[in-house]
């Protein structure tokens, strides 16, 4: 079977938009939890961006040693040798260069002709192969990019040392069919050469990253670029949790792995959510609050008979802890306490009273509580918190 790789880019396209900014031992936390996930690469930042994003950059790629580390540039010199400084210390480092392709953005942002495109991205590849092994290419808005020129870009791209195309939707603005046929289209044109991996790169604008992602798999896609917790510009990304639980789920009928470590799932969400202090919405799939919940008595019934009448994922699979909860009149809240760190909430002491009581209410009700049970009832009592230090911190600005 095929292997499908998982880029994860929440240090940089998550990183990079309101909010989720992480300072560089948060970068690192997370990055280790990415180890352990098994990603088969961390984009770590923007190294030209900021000291600081090259800093964070330099440091994931010391601490973190078993996983490829990339680092992005536009396809400029200065871009591209602060990206090399910044990858300088990685066992395998990848440098991951970009140039927009659609007409739209060379008219109008870049004020460039296809012509001097084309040179920019042929220079600044092969700049880059001339100090790392690894040099992965990404069309902006390619989505929206003449499908004739993109076909040459990728040749351009390719003839100067190039081995990952990298096609985004940057807009979030493609149709799965359409997206997966550009792929097909650029694969015919290069005849499927050996050694070079395409990739899909897709934003939520329209809800469809992650059916574009799987729509480009079946195009022949293997390498995809994804952010916990769907994290990104505007909309976001394509969730990596929601892309490989898809992809294991359906094996089937894709007919391709991933290296993800599936149990780690659950907690690599709620690192980046105690990091960012942004919840998930409880509806999330795979990893939000309600996901295995199960409120309707029917469902109930179906779920203590056999889980599979309602449930496609089990909670363990993903890594919801599956420790029962015994609470009654004589719980104490430090249980209570233990379980929610467990569950990767972080309640103070007001939080904790109020948990505890809609808790023990419940426990009264149904004797044994659940994970899942709590997950619902600290959801709703911690999701009032961001809100409130949102609003606090706008008034001050
Ligand atoms: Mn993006």
């Amino acid at each position: 079977m095929d292997t499908v790789r998982i880029f994860d880019t929440t240090l940089r396209d998550g990183e990079q938009s309101p909010g989720f900014s992480m300072n560089t031992s948060e970068k690192l936390r997370m990055a280790r939890q990415l180890a352990a996930l098994n990603v088969d690469v961390i984009e770590a930042g923007f190294p030209i961006a900021s000291r600081g994003d090259l800093e964070a950059v330099q440091m994931v790629a010391k601490e973190v040693r078993d996983v490829p580390i990339a680092a992005l540039a536009r396809a400029r010199k200065g871009d591209v040798s602060a990206a090399l400084e910044a990858l300088k210390p990685a066992v395998a480092p990848r440098l991951h260069v970009f140039l927009a392709t659609s007409d739209l953005h060379l008219s109008v942002k870049l004020k460039m002709t296809r012509e001097q495109a084309l040179e920019d991205i042929g220079a600044m590849v092969r700049y880059g192969r001339q100090h790392v092994g690894v040099v992965e290419f990404s069309a902006e808005d390619a989505g929206r990019t003449d499908i004739d020129f993109l076909c040459k870009v990728c040749r351009v791209a390719v003839d100067a040392g190039a081995t990952v195309l990298n096609l985004p939707d940057t807009v979030g603005y493609a149709v799965p069919e359409e997206y997966g046929a550009m792929f097909t289209r650029v694969r015919e044109f290069l005849g499927d050469p050996d050694g070079i991996t395409l990739s899909a790169h897709c934003h939520d604008d329209l809800g469809l990253a992650v059916a574009n992602s799987l729509a480009a798999v079946r195009a022949g896609v293997r390498q995809i670029e994804c952010t916990i917790n769907g994290i990104g510009e505007r909309a976001g990304n394509a969730s990596l949790e929601e892309v490989v639980v898809a992809l294991a789920v359906r094996k089937e009928s894709f007919g391709v792995t991933t290296g993800i470590r599936l149990d780690q799932l659950f907690p690599a969400s709620r690192l980046l959510t105690e990091i960012t202090g942004a919840q998930v919405a409880p509806n999330k799939a795979v990893v939000g609050a309600n996901a295995f919940a199960h409120e309707a008595g029917i469902h109930q019934d179906g779920i203590i008979k056999n889980p599979l009448t309602y449930e496609i994922i089990s909670p363990q699979t993903v890594g919801v802890p599956n420790r029962s909860l015994v609470m009654g009149k004589h719980s104490g809240r430090n249980a209570l306490r233990m379980t929610l760190k467990d569950l990767g909430f972080e309640a103070n002491d007001a939080e904790l009273a109020e948990i505890y009581r809609r808790v023990t209410t419940l426990a009264d009700e149904s004797k044994q509580l659940r994970a899942r049970d709590i997950l619902g009832i600290a959801h709703e009592v911690i999701r009032r918190r961001p809100a409130a230090m949102a609003a606090e911190s706008s008034s001050i600005a």
